[in-house]
């Protein structure tokens, strides 16, 4: 018998391939179906828990127990067997109404198809010999953002592995940028300029910690980061970016570059594009929108309008394994002006040689950080498609509209503490004691019922601290979240706020 290492022509190796993926699917879809527990009275509800596995330490001793690479190999139907068994339960299973603690989505079917296509043949986006079809697809789709979000003839963009990379990208091309009008000097080149301890980007004190962590990657350090405060919306404050910079202008600092968050990662608060896009018109900066998490408001009719002047940014993240429900990873960048991504240019011998491109191969390495890049683009392609506007106005309304919904319950019952309107699909809040107690007591019982909605509920919320209070978030990403699923959760958790008061 020959080995059966690959998808090929012959009929052993197409019977294996279809094995392997039906075995999958089945556990898989299996795994779902039994996490709908005991409550399957109506089977048109999807009562998928989010959780219902071991907790930490028990699941260690579980997965350390077992050898990963024995001796002889134990053949698939044996792994996919323990797979079912060890690993399968023990995931958050995001499909759940109840999955809601981060920017962390369920994924569409046809995704999962394109996510399937996307390994079988596993192109890579570097050189058009690694991708021929898929290098068109992703300038296609990238041509499609541009326009979405209100990009003219000469932007350019690339896919990322997510937010994150779109950020870093995006801070280094600003960088260089502002090396190169300012300075006249060329950091591909030389490295970093004689002045770069004075540099200076903006971002919201409630900005994505990747902008930190940029500046690092940058050479520029965590202190070239300087924070705009919010006001009560957890919105940047625009005149106190303007004072900022001033300040730092007198003071001898290069401001090169201002971060606006189009949704923060725990409120979704966007803040004021216009007047930032204003001032770095004025002060000679980079603006950038890391829109990780609103950029998905591009797909409302009814709300699209919240993320207006977003095409004023010389730049763009765009994150799809977020709102736009795609698996990981799958994030975008776009460019207002294609000429900035020259820093990334470059050419060798044995990938993207000059010659070819002057004879119409494209070789996307020169815009992406990355060397060997995944066909992610196809995800994109496959669920516009499949949707269309229409499928996809709905789903981002929907998403919108839940949160408003448990904003407006919360915000006029005295059970409950919110922080700011949701603008996109968050809401934070904290449960109040029902009668007089402590901060720490509140902070205590707010932890506590988050764990025990964890364990013993099957619903994963958020946590996060607001000005040194304890509070929980629930990010509605998920379209098939009812508003009676709401409803319920929150019947829920004000009986564990008895239950727990009535402990202590
Ligand atoms: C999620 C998020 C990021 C990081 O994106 P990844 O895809 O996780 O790398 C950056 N900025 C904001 C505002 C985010 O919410």
């Amino acid at each position: 018998m020959t080995e059966k290492f690959f998808l090929t022509n012959q009929k052993d190796s197409r019977e294996a391939f279809f094995h392997v993926i039906e075995s999958v699917c089945k556990a898989a879809a299996d795994t779902i179906s039994d996490a709908a527990g005991e409550n399957k009275t109506d089977s048109n509800v999807n009562s998928v828990s989010a959780y219902s596995g071991l907790p930490p330490l028990d699941l260690r001793r579980l997965l350390n127990s077992q050898t990963i690479l024995p001796e002889e190999g134990k053949g698939f139907d044996v792994i996919i067997s323990k797979m079912t068994t060890d690993i399968l339960p023990n995931l958050v299973r995001t499909v759940s109404p109840g999955y809601m603690a981060h920017l962390h989505s369920p994924v569409l079917l046809e995704s999962l198809a394109a996510e399937l296509i996307i390994s079988i043949f596993n192109q890579s986006m570097d050189s058009w010999d690694q991708s021929p079809a898929a290098t068109e697809i992703e300038v296609l789709v990238i041509k499609e953002l541009c326009r979405l979000f209100g990009y003219g003839e000469k932007s350019d963009g690339v896919f990322t592995s997510g937010g994150s990379q779109s950020n870093t990208t995006a801070i280094l091309l600003a960088r260089d940028y502002l090396c190169k009008t300012k300075l006249k000097h060329d950091v591909k080149k030389l490295g970093l300029p004689s002045e770069y301890r004075k540099f200076k980007m903006y971002a919201s004190e409630v900005s994505h910690f990747s902008m930190e962590k940029s500046a690092h990657l940058l050479g520029l350090g965590y202190t070239a980061v300087e924070k705009v405060p919010v006001d009560k919306q957890r919105k940047m404050d625009a005149e106190k970016l303007e004072e900022l910079i001033k300040k730092d202008i007198s003071a001898g600092f290069i401001p090169f570059c201002t971060a606006v968050t189009i949704g923060t990662t725990d409120y979704g608060s966007i803040d004021p594009v216009k007047e930032a896009a204003a001032l770095c018109k004025k002060y000679g900066m980079w603006l950038h929108a890391d829109a990780a998490y609103g950029s998905g408001l591009i797909m409302s009719q009814n709300y699209k309008s919240r993320i207006d002047g977003i095409n004023l940014c010389d730049s763009i993240t765009v994150d799809f394994h977020k709102m736009f429900l795609q698996p990981i990873s799958c994030g975008a960048l776009l460019i207002k002006n294609a000429e900035n991504f020259s820093p990334l240019e470059l050419h060798a011998d044995y990938l993207n040689r000059e010659e070819d491109e002057e004879d119409g191969y494209i070789n996307l390495v020169g815009k992406s950080l990355q060397t060997t890049r995944r066909f992610d683009a196809l995800k994109i392609w496959t669920s516009f498609q499949v949707r269309g506007q229409k499928g996809w106005d709905n789903i981002i309304n929907t998403c919108v509209e839940n949160a408003a919904y448990v904003y407006e319950k919360l915000s006029c019952s005295t059970d409950f503490e919110t922080i700011s309107k949701p603008e996109i699909s968050s809401v934070v809040f904290r449960i109040l004691p029902s009668e007089k107690k402590s901060e720490a007591f509140t902070d205590g019982m707010n932890k506590s019922i988050r764990r025990t909605l964890l364990h013993k509920k099957g619903v994963v919320i958020g946590q996060t601290v607001d000005c040194g209070r304890v509070f929980l978030k629930f990010t509605l990403l998920n379209p098939s979240v009812t508003k009676e699923y709401l409803d319920q959760l929150l019947t829920l958790i004000l009986s564990l706020r008895d239950e727990y008061q009535a402990q202590s």
